[in-house]
């Protein structure tokens, strides 16, 4: 029985990473960490297996994280737009002063990897972005928040912790059904280049998502790895669904 705290509980990937384990009582014991209660009661009709605090109050994470085996970092910072696209300009967007990405996902992420470390917890699996390797990237320019250099800084502490490590960096996240598109793996952000694999988009659902973070908690082949993903088509005639996990993670490898 392995004992997860996953953060980020009630966000849209992290809620079903949370429920999913859940529901596989013989292998996991999950505790979810989210910020609020009342979110939590919406989405649930319960506060089960829940802890609350803010990744940014360290003290909050240890007490949350002790006697954890692993660790699942589903937090991010997100911006909200604050004026509509209007002719000629495009919609524009800001993080409240206190959840810029410098905050979130920089020194939140920094603080669970290091209260893990702390807490003798074998293994992180972070859920990221692709789009990393482009410092001119548009979601860096959104709200002035850099969010995919702190993130890869945070990414970059974890590698360096000595802690095992899965890196996902995810296409664009789809509310989609999981389970039923072939998944492709690359490293780079060479999926975003003219030269990825024939029938390969740019996004995936986020239950896919959540299953390659379910299938990261067991597979060995999923250790110390990092690596872009994204989908094929559900309806491509040449797609085959994935669902020999060992064999995705193994295409992968470890450093960003
Ligand atoms: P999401 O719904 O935005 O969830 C983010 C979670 O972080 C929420 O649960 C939020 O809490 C929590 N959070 C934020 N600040 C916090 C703090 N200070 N303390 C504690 N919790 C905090 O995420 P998502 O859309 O599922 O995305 C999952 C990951 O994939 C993110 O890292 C995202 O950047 C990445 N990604 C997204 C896309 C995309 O297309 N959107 C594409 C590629 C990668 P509340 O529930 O209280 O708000």
């Amino acid at each position: 029985m392995k004992k997860v705290l996953v953060t980020g509980a009630t966000g849209q990937t992290g809620s079903l990473v949370f429920q999913k384990l859940k529901n596989q009582p013989e292998e996991f014991a999950v505790m979810g960490f989210a910020r609020s209660p009342e979110k939590a009661q919406q989405l649930f009709n319960s506060t089960d297996n829940l802890v609350f605090g803010d990744v940014t109050n360290k003290t909050q994470i240890e007490n949350a994280i002790a006697g954890c085996d692993a660790l699942v970092i589903l937090t991010s910072a997100s911006p909200k737009m604050v004026a509509p696209p209007s002719e000629g300009n495009p919609p524009k967007f800001a993080y409240d002063p206190e959840g810029m990405p410098k905050q979130v996902d920089y020194h939140g992420q920094v603080n669970q990897i290091e209260a893990a470390k702390q807490a003798g917890v074998k293994q992180i699996v972070l859920v990221g972005s692709m789009g990393g390797t482009d410092p001119n990237h548009m979601l860096n320019r959104m709200g002035n928040g850099n969010i995919l250099v702190w993130k890869r800084k945070a990414e970059q502490h974890l590698i360096d912790s000595g802690v095992d490590y899965t890196i996902i960096h995810a296409g664009g996240l789809l509310n989609e059904p999981g389970g039923v598109r072939e998944l492709v793996v690359g490293r780079d952000d060479s999926l975003l280049s003219k030269n990825s694999p024939e029938g390969a988009t740019n996004s995936l659902p986020r239950e896919d998502v959540a299953n390659l973070v379910v299938n990261a908690l067991s597979e060995a082949n999923a250790r110390n790895k990092a690596f872009d993903v994204v989908s094929k088509r559900e309806d491509d005639p040449k797609a085959s669904v994935t669902k020999d996990f060992a064999s995705l993670f193994a295409q992968t490898t470890g450093g960003l």
